[in-house]
């Protein structure tokens, strides 16, 4: 179907066509996954959970739990008060998990039900058991996208269980971003590394990248402890890596605990790790190991060699804003031209972003930047001006077969790829995994065009 896009730009306010987001929900869902012993619970009818879960699961290949409100025509019309104090009864009863997080979908958004108090009520007259917990947030998915999601499931842990402490502690909180479970290990692992006291939430590590064991367990042994999260409101500071999906939950700490926060992007690439490391080591007065010193200098190694098949590559990227800033700097300090960068979830500071880097960087040749975008638009951007390289989830790769682009797959949903969950593009470690797929992709291009008479050597 996309050979019928036109290469001529109209305005378009009333329809998005492959938008380039999914929904609010699925971010939520996302978020309490990474709470150990956390059964998420969607608070609408039994469609949108069913897409939510297989969503998750088909991108994280592995097997989601969550539970639903089972909304009928009675509930849509009365509200959906009993079907939730029922669905705590029976989920506590049945599943026994140390906690639920219940969001919202358009359904019960739209209807006006009021969570807070129908929770309240299930507390009062010991439908939640003792010791046992339930959190909250609302996830109207005709705003924002899945990104706004996690942020407000990130902050309805904090308003619901992180609790105030004055001892004065030398302790870290980090809430990363919307990112795969890979990038969460890889982030704990450097903190590790640096010998850093931290807590981190939502913490999908250990969840949704579990081993084969012959033994199912439904709450696997992975996530943030519920009793780290209620000390996270006595830390000194919070670093959100993400100011879409996780400036939120620290402005909530602060407001809440009074624990100051300091807004980073997701350590991917040279520059944004080297601003994560650096936060670290000057918060916490602690030295840069040699390991850390050595994995960077294997990046820029990795750079520098093959800098001829990265340099002044035109690139077209698309995903989630907390994802893509740091990418995009990431390709320009490779010496690639990023051309077309968009995002589908809505927010001006991305286009902001996007062009104080460029100006950073010294470049001043054309580019589009656009938030709130779909895939039709940025297909007919790459046909106006064709690039060398697209970045994106999957969807991308209808318009990559269909320009003949090399294609790397990059952010969520990754449905049609394996190994993103266990192989991470934070840190300099996975920025060297992420490149030289780049590069790779582009030689493989390369051979794929090389006449007979001139195969190039084996040699990169
Ligand atoms: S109805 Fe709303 S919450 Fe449910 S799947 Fe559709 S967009 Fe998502």
């Amino acid at each position: 179907m996309l050979h019928h896009t036109p290469d001529e730009i109209s305005e378009r306010h009333a329809l998005k066509i492959n938008p380039a987001k999914t929904c609010q929900p699925i971010g939520a869902m996302y978020a309490a996954l990474g709470i150990h012993g956390c059964l998420p619970h969607s608070h609408g009818s039994q469609g949108c959970c069913s897409y939510h879960r297989s969503h998750l699961t088909r991108h994280y290949k592995e097997p989601v739990m969550a539970s639903t409100s089972s909304f009928t025509e009675g509930a849509s019309v009365f509200g959906g008060g009993p079907n939730l104090r029922q669905s705590l009864k029976t989920i506590f009863q049945v599943y026994e998990p140390d906690i639920v997080a219940v969001h919202t979908t358009c359904l019960s958004e739209t209807i006006g039900d009021d969570l807070p108090s129908i929770i309240k009520g299930a507390v009062e007259d010991k439908t939640v058991p003792e010791g046992k917990h339930v959190i909250y947030c609302n996830t109207p998915s005709y705003v924002g996208s899945h990104v706004t999601g996690y942020s407000n499931m990130a902050a309805g842990i904090v308003k619901c269980l992180c609790e105030k402490d004055e001892t004065e502690s030398k302790r870290i909180n980090v809430i990363p971003g919307f990112t795969d479970p890979s990038d969460m290990r890889k982030i704990k692992g450097m903190l590790k590394e640096m010998k850093a006291d931290f807590i981190m939430f939502p913490d999908t590590s250990g969840v949704l990248d579990t081993p084969q064991t012959a033994e199912y367990k439904m709450y696997p042994d992975g996530g943030a402890k519920i009793s780290d999260i209620m000390r996270a409101g006595g830390s000194s500071l919070s670093l959100c890596l993400g100011r879409w999906s996780s400036e939120a939950a620290g402005v909530e700490l602060e407001k809440k605990c009074s624990v100051p926060f300091k807004v980073l992007d997701l350590p991917i690439g040279v520059l944004a790790t080297d601003r994560f490391v650096e936060a670290v080591s000057q918060e916490m007065g602690l030295p840069v190991p040699k390991s850390i010193r050595d994995e960077r200098g294997k990046l820029v190694d990795m750079l520098t060699d093959y800098q001829q098949y990265l340099y002044k590559k035109k690139v077209a990227i698309f995903g989630d804003p907390d994802t893509v800033i740091p990418m995009t700097e990431f390709l320009l300090s490779a010496g690639m031209m990023p051309k077309h960068i968009i995002t589908g979830t809505p927010g001006k500071a991305f286009d902001k972003r996007i062009d104080a880097l460029m100006k950073e960087h010294g470049h001043d040749y054309e580019y589009n930047c656009s938030n709130s975008a779909d895939l039709f638009y940025l297909h007919q951007l790459i046909k106006k001006e064709p690039v060398d390289l697209l970045i994106g989830n999957t969807y991308g790769k209808y318009i990559a077969a269909e320009e003949n682009i090399p294609f790397v797959r990059f952010g969520f949903p990754i449905l049609d790829r394996v190994g993103h969950s266990h192989f991470p593009k934070a840190g300099y470690m996975g920025g060297m995994h992420f490149i030289s797929g780049v590069i790779n992709t582009l030689l493989d291009k390369m051979d794929r065009d090389t006449p007979e008479d001139m195969t190039m050597e084996l040699v990169a």
